[in-house]
């Protein structure tokens, strides 16, 4: 089955929808048996789809979890409140006291906090890496380090990783290989076939679509399933029914939306090359973007999401170009169908094994569904208020 297909028909069996197109929302705790042999089937078969307490799902979740697990290409599909929350649910659940954790310097800077602040905390020792870094991961590696943590891209900077030279060194020292996939969503790249054992989504993001719901997923292959479902249970990770319909019902156009994302976004990133104010493009697609190689090999597409970083400017002039835009709105997240543009500052406090130079600016956007044009008419304004400020 190709992508576009899978997208619509997955997660859509009779035995959870009773027929009707959108699997319906079960609102439940409490799931009632009529006998004690009901009640040992459903305990026996707790983790394999058979309803047996809210906090272990319902036909809503089963059939998303259904889903996602297939299109990521992995065998089983954990839900979690947020995207953060699947990311500290499957860290938390193959780390321990004692453990070592390497981390990707491009890290979502939430992501980063957990390892140095609970993780830290916890015994659980953190070493960054150069996102590039490639094959030469074996040289940080200890006999107690048990997580590769990628995210690739990587946030706000965009480096693209060697995923599979990366997994295939991994696996030479036993350690488990979590791949925060949020940016390339479940469509767009491989991550199972590139050696991953726990692909993360924020489905938050281009899943969900609207910018009205956080969720979060972690899908693991055979080998890692069982540990990584037990574990958040135990933790008490559970998702909302009306959540996770709102999950489903935007997975349902993921396909078109991001070819739209995709196609905006180059549009707008190709004007933005020939602007005398732009150093470069942080975008996968593009040359200018470390790791674009890896991009090209790796990925079926690219979507609304990149950055560019100015020759120059302060805050002054930054300010005057993210401010007062007419179509772009300022705020975090992105994967809903409106552009957002963030003028960020600081990324150098949050490297810790790259050096980044924070003497450019660096502007971030997501490009949503508006008509590219209009965006690009908003952004040649945004410049002509930037090149007032900066005098
Ligand atoms: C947004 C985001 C997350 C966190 O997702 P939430 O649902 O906001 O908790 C994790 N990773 C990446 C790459 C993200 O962009």
């Amino acid at each position: 089955m190709k992508k576009e297909t899978q997208i619509v028909s997955l997660g859509r069996d009779k035995k959870w929808t009773k027929g009707v197109i959108n699997p319906p929302v079960f609102r439940a705790s409490t799931v009632i048996f009529d006998t004690m042999e009901e009640m040992r089937f459903a305990t026996k078969n707790r983790a394999n789809g058979e309803m047996f307490y809210g906090r272990r799902g319902t036909p809503t979740h089963f059939a998303f979890q259904a889903a996602i697990a297939e299109l990521e290409g992995g065998v089983g599909t954990a839900l979690y409140p947020s995207g953060s929350a699947a990311i500290s649910g499957a860290l938390l659940s193959f780390l321990k006291a004692g453990d070592h954790l390497l981390m990707v310097d491009s890290a979502y800077e939430p992501t980063r906090d957990l390892c140095d602040k609970l993780l830290k905390g916890f015994g659980i020792d953190t070493t960054y890496y150069d996102p590039m870094i490639g094959a030469d991961i074996a040289t940080l590696i200890q006999p107690n380090t048990k997580v590769l943590f990628l995210e690739s891209p990587g946030s706000i900077t965009m480096e693209v990783q060697d995923v599979p030279t990366l997994s295939r060194i991994a696996h030479q020292h036993n350690m488990v290989v979590m791949l925060d996939n949020t940016w390339a969503s479940p469509i767009n790249s491989r991550p199972f076939d590139m050696g991953v054992d726990i692909s993360i989504q924020a489905a938050t993001k281009y899943i969900v679509g609207h910018s009205d719901v956080m969720l979060g997923t972690a899908t693991a292959n055979s080998l890692h399933w069982d540990q990584l479902r037990e574990n958040s249970y135990l933790m008490g990770q559970c998702t909302s029914a009306d959540d996770v319909y709102l999950a489903s019902r935007g997975l349902r156009t993921l396909g078109v939306r991001m070819a739209q994302h995709e196609q905006n976004a180059l549009k707008v990133a190709n004007w933005l090359v020939s602007r005398p104010e732009v150093d470069h493009i942080r975008h996968p697609a593009f040359a200018s973007c470390p790791g674009h190689a890896f991009f090209k090999r790796d990925f079926n597409a690219s979507n609304g999401l990149f950055s560019f970083v100015l020759k120059q400017g302060n805050l002054k002039s930054v300010t005057a170009l993210v401010e007062n835009m007419e179509h772009f709105k300022m705020g975090f997240s992105w994967g809903g169908y409106e552009s957002l543009i963030l003028g960020v500052f600081g990324i150098d406090k949050l490297r810790t094994a790259t050096h980044w130079d924070s003497s450019k600016p660096l502007i971030r956007l997501h490009i949503g569904l508006e008509n590219p044009d209009d965006l690009i008419d908003d952004l040649a304004r945004a410049f002509e208020r930037f090149n007032q400020a900066q005098g």
